[in-house]
């Protein structure tokens, strides 16, 4: 049997994205200059990130009985991610973004969660031993809370919980479960309920955090890296990102993600782990797209000199 020694339980979506110079008013029918499918949901991007850095990564997800369902599979299987526990559910559509992106920069965008509002305990269940064995596993808020709390309680290893999309309200199993708890600013705001405008309040956030009983908080600050904070330390450790040219930062944070879990499985030291997914988030900034920004295992050889 391989050991899928990373286990993300998540989302996948397909994100559809027309351009068009400007947003259609409602009933009108314009014409757009560009057509793009993307693979997306934090779920299969954070489990895509970790594969493409040479991770055993498997993903727990659901994704409908339609094209693109099979097309994630697909892709996912060309990522190298095992896909033993993507259920294709029939009578359901993949999850999907349908997104309008105007010359100026706006967009309008209607999600359809799909096969994500499926995924249920029952393949938590299925995918047991194996969330038991792994070294690493990664959730997110895309799919259930519920499942995201299951998971954790199965976790033997290191659980890192990315609370995105940000929730007002809350289990507090939801922060004290995590090994760690990684959120952006604005999530961290969310959660901790303090305005986040700069790296002192992103600080406070953590501390607060910490108080609602987390056992380590990672906070990400965009081109200004990240700060860690832990209930053993009580320090606040700042990291920095590399100046990068930024040409999309779509899904920098799931890069983040998918570098810190694929690290830590390979049992680097936690602070160097979070230096170095800085250094790898930065990289997939400078590239369009999401997924395919994401960098190879070449950047861990530049990394180690
Ligand atoms: P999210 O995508 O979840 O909002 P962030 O924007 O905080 O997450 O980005 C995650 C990480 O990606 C940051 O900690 C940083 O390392 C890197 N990053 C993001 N944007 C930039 C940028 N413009 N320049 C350099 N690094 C960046």
């Amino acid at each position: 049997m391989v050991l899928n020694n990373i286990v993300v339980v998540g989302s996948c979506m397909i994100d559809l994205v027309s351009y068009a110079p400007r947003l259609p008013f409602p009933g009108e029918t314009i014409h757009g200059s560009k057509f793009v499918t993307t693979y997306g949901g934090k779920g299969a991007n954070q489990c895509v990130a970790a594969s493409k850095l040479g991770g055993k990564t498997a993903l727990v997800a659901r994704v409908g009985d339609d094209i693109w369902g099979k097309k994630y599979i697909e892709n996912l299987k060309k990522e190298n991610v095992s896909t033993l526990f993507v259920k294709e559910m029939p009578q359901v559509s993949t999850g999907i973004a349908q997104i309008i992106v105007s010359d100026s920069g706006e967009n309008q965008i209607v999600i359809v969660a799909g096969a994500n509002d499926e995924l249920t305990r029952q393949d938590v269940e299925n995918a047991k031993t194996t969330i038991k064995e792994a070294a690493v596993v990664v959730l997110q808020l895309e799919t259930s809370v519920d499942i995201a709390i299951k998971t954790m309680e199965l976790c033997k290893g290191i659980s890192i919980l990315n609370g995105a999309p940000a929730l007002g309200n809350y289990n507090p199993k939801l922060l004290k479960l995590p090994t760690i708890f990684c959120v952006n600013e604005s999530e961290a705001s969310i959660f901790a309920g303090i305005p986040v405008n700069s790296k002192r309040d992103a600080e406070r956030a953590a501390f607060e955090l910490l108080s609602k009983g987390c056992n380590s908080v990672l906070i990400t600050l965009g081109a200004q890296g990240a700060l860690y904070v832990s209930k053993r330390e009580k320090k606040c450790y700042h990291f920095n990102s590399p100046s990068v040219k930024c040409i999309d930062s779509t899904g920098a944070g799931d890069a983040f993600i998918g570098a810190l879990a694929y690290l830590l499985a390979n049992k680097k030291d936690l602070l160097k782990s979070i230096e170095m997914s800085c250094i790898i988030a930065a990289d997939s900034v400078t590239r369009q797209g999401t997924q395919i920004s994401f960098p190879d295992s070449d950047i861990l050889k530049t990394l180690e000199h």
